[in-house]
């Protein structure tokens, strides 16, 4: 074993040099200190201290106060830190983010060599602090000090998109660019930055790749919605952790295809990888989407026995119980929760309000006041909903006013966005309007949308034209606009008015989303489109929806072909009306469950007037409780009349 031991006076220029031309790892050096040894020829002999043991005893260290005491020593002894103690002491003061300390040691050092220049780099990036951690580069350069690998790697984490392209020529600059490690970084940097051309280039161009750099170029395709990009990249893949199977999923879940999540995570189960909390919470989020009660009740026991239920897991849960329409069920997940936060709370609140359950909505926000949580803008949202659902015209008021009065919240869009909604239900339409006109912020199409809707109930005309007119010309008309203005016109008889806007739609290349109805029978999703006929039992769901236009004419019914938009006959808007995809979903759940079974239906978008009368009929006439999920909010169909009191 060699002696390592060093003197007690300031280190040698001998071991200084000696220490900086060590190559260093990847990673700052662990406590291996076995190349001091030349330090220690140099000594005078009146204190020598075994640097690796002090190492070790800083490596050691539990609390910040047992770093001051041996920091503290070694200055008692008279010592100027040794560069590999003095790294070790600044890197630990930063881990235990304590920067100020390891910043006021490194402003003590002097000529600091490469490795603690990139601590103090690195220190400065892991506290958020990008722009401080350049600076530092920027001065390490100034004294003609070389950076290397790790260098770049520190400085790159959580740069801007700006820096990271000087960055890149720093790493041409210093030869660099061939390096995996930092070109990796800077791919990530490229990534984060939202410039996934200039990540793919570098990707294309590296020699080699690891599974760090497949994971990362995985990451920057799936986050920016590259799927296809990325699911090629992720077939490709030889080696995949669970890391890259959560990228992937996740990529799924956050851009709009939770079909496809669902499905890779079967597959990921069947690759005998095992999922983590991430994969979990993108799971249940995919499921809350598609409203598919079944898989996730399934993940729900699976994780009881694997991953343990967290605030985050058990608020996710909430969420998918609440969007899949088992309230029961994130009742009692919040019930069984420890340390719920607000977010928990939030939740809740709102699968009440979206449910249409006001009273119990308001009953949580005031327990949740009461036990000292402060209220966030999602709870505002979501109690703002409950009275949007429940018509609750001066309690909004006066909660929207309480925001900013008593809780220092400012308004956000979508706080207007309930407001208007409110108001848009009890008919003050000017009012309503007067109050978007008015905000400070600009309204988004989803906040005019439902003040046209509004109009459309309450065949408010000149003010749906006024707005619509106000929308077109200001170029924010999107395609729900021209559809409820051509309702509003419809219902008015105004046929020039719906032809107008129909020419509009066509000259402005806006088409119409296309409606799209999901139920679940037997753990099985099926998925209607309006006039659907790729259903193997179409046949069948034809005949039932016959026969579900008998029994609603001998029940009064007549079809509200008004909010059909197209130029058609009256026959034929009542068969293109007689196919909208709610209906199908509902023909084929009557045929394929028991009766009395509770049908459930998933819809993208507003459900139409002409199809909610039909299922508050329906209700009625076949016993049944109907839960239809639109873009909005859940209805409850239940013995001809909707929990949503007929506005939505
Ligand atoms: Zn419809
Ligand atoms: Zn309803």
């Amino acid at each position: 074993m060699p002696a390592t031991t060093l003197c007690a006076t300031p280190s040698s220029p001998a071991a200084k040099k000696n220490w900086s031309s060590q190559s260093l790892q990847r990673t700052p050096p662990s406590s291996s200190v076995t190349h001091c040894s030349a330090a220690a020829s140099s000594s005078s002999g009146s204190h020598f201290l075994q640097v690796d043991r002090v190492a070790f005893l800083i490596d050691k260290c539990k609390s910040i106060n047992q770093l001051l005491q041996i920091h503290a020593a070694l200055l008692r002894h008279g010592l100027n830190p040794h560069p590999i103690l003095n790294f070790k002491l600044q890197r630990s003061y930063s881990s235990f983010g304590r920067l100020d300390y390891a910043v006021s040691l490194f402003d003590r050092t002097d000529n600091p060599n490469v490795f603690l220049w990139t601590a103090i780099i690195h220190a400065h990036t892991q506290c958020g602090l990008s722009e401080q951690a350049l600076v530092y580069y920027a001065q390490m350069l100034s004294q003609s000090i070389q950076p290397n690998a790790f260098t770049f790697s520190s400085v790159l984490r959580g740069c801007s998109l700006e820096s990271c392209r000087a960055l890149h020529s720093q790493v041409i600059k210093f030869r660099f660019d061939s390096d995996l490690y930092v070109t990796t970084g800077l791919l990530d940097a490229y990534a984060r930055g939202g410039d996934v051309m200039s990540a793919k280039q570098l990707f294309d161009a590296m020699p080699e790749k690891s599974l760090v750099s497949l994971t990362a170029m995985l990451t920057c395709y799936a986050k920016h919605g590259q799927i296809e990009e990325a699911r090629l990249l992720f077939e490709e893949m030889e080696e995949k952790d669970v890391v890259c199977w959560n990228v992937m999923i996740d990529g799924y879940a956050q851009h709009g295809y939770p079909r496809e999540s669902l499905l890779l995570f079967r597959q990921m189960l069947g690759a005998k990888v095992k999922p983590n909390e991430i994969t979990v919470l993108s799971i249940l989020s995919s499921c809350g989407q598609l409203g598919s009660l079944e898989p996730g009740r399934w993940l729900h026991s699976y994780i009881e026995n694997d991953i343990q239920i967290n605030v985050r897991v058990g608020t996710a849960l909430i969420d998918m119980y609440c969007k899949c329409g088992s309230l029961d069920d994130a009742r009692k997940v919040f019930d069984e929760m420890r340390d719920k936060d607000v977010v928990a709370w939030n939740s809740m609140i709102m699968g009440y309000a979206i449910h249409g359950f006001s009273e119990e909505a308001f009953r949580m926000f005031d327990t949740m006041c009461s036990i000292g949580l402060l209220p966030t803008d999602i709870t505002f949202i979501a109690i703002l909903t409950a009275c949007g659902h429940s018509g609750l015209v001066s309690k909004g008021w006066s909660i929207f006013s309480s925001m900013k009065n008593e809780y220092e919240i400012e308004p956000k869009i979508e706080h207007f966005g309930c407001m208007v909604n409110i108001l848009g239900r009890a008919g003050r339409l000017q009012k309503a309007y007067d109050l978007v006109r008015n905000m400070k912020i600009d309204p988004d199409p989803v906040l005019w949308g439902t003040l046209l809707w509004a109009c459309r109930l309450h065949n408010e005309v000149s003010l749906g034209e006024e707005i619509a007119e106000f929308l077109m010309s200001h170029d924010l008309a999107s395609s729900g606009t021209y559809v409820i203005l051509s309702n509003i016109y419809a219902a008015a008889g105004n046929w020039d008015g719906v032809a107008k806007v129909r020419s509009l739609m066509k000259e402005s290349g806006v088409e119409k989303e296309p409606g799209c109805s999901v139920i679940e029978v037997d753990n099985k999703v099926h998925e209607f489109l309006a006039g659907d006929l790729r259903h193997p039992k179409s046949k069948e769901i034809y005949l039932m929806l016959e026969e579900m236009n008998r029994w609603l004419e001998m029940n009064g019914y007549t079809p509200q072909t008004d909010v059909v938009l197209h130029d058609l006959g009256e026959q034929q808007k009542q068969l293109s009306l007689g196919v909208h995809s709610e209906k199908l979903a509902m023909a084929f759940g009557l045929i394929s469950t028991r009766g009395g079974t509770t049908i459930k239906i998933v819809k993208n978008l507003r459900v139409c007037l002409d199809c909610h009368a039909v299922m508050k009929l329906m209700s009625k006439i076949t016993k049944r409780k109907i839960i239809m999920r639109d873009r909005n909010r859940f209805h409850h169909f239940e013995n001809g009349s909707c929990s949503c009191g007929d506005f939505w």
